[in-house]
């Protein structure tokens, strides 16, 4: 695989304890005002990164695979890992603790995980679907302002709306 230059563009982003790559890598291509299909042909990565934003990781991503990527947003090879799920997956439906997201406004891996259904945090069940009005949550590459891509409630305010277990 050829592994292109770097950019002089790149603008550093940190990942957030337990963020989820879908969520770091909207959120780079939002502060380097690129997109993925672009982070795609830049690492030679392709259409396997748009996989990686919905949480498909079947095949597994190879070492040469995550060093294209490592390299290109400035990171160790060990941190974009840390953003790969380390469980098995519930990959269909999006996960949301509104209570987490208030405190720090980030999607976290661990609430896509098969068992994961509830947030230990706060006692509350995650959210599956917009509270309000039913919608799917929206891919985490695209929680640029989180909320609702239809009624547009802010995630934070469905904090009130999630079950206490
Ligand atoms: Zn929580
Ligand atoms: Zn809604």
């Amino acid at each position: 695989m050829v592994i292109p230059q770097i950019p002089a563009w790149v603008f550093p982003v940190e990942p957030s304890p337990g963020e989820s790559l879908s969520h770091f890598l909207g959120r780079f291509c939002r502060e380097n005002h690129t997109t993925l299909n672009q982070l795609g042909e830049k690492t030679g990565l392709g259409a396997v990164l748009g996989r990686w934003e919905k949480f498909r990781f079947i095949p597994q991503p190879s070492d040469a695979q995550l060093a294209a990527l490592a390299k290109l947003v400035r990171l160790e090879v060990d941190q974009i890992k840390q953003m790969l799920p380390q469980e098995t997956m519930q990959n269909r439906v999006i996960r949301l603790c509104a209570a987490c997201y208030a405190e720090e406004p980030y999607h976290r891996i661990e609430w896509q995980y098969k068992l994961a259904n509830r947030c230990d945090r706060h006692h509350l069940l995650l959210l599956l679907e917009c509270p309000n009005c039913k919608a799917k949550l929206p891919m985490p590459s695209k929680w640029a302002n989180g909320t609702c891509k239809r009624c547009l409630t802010p995630f934070e305010q469905m904090a009130d709306l999630q079950k206490g277990i």
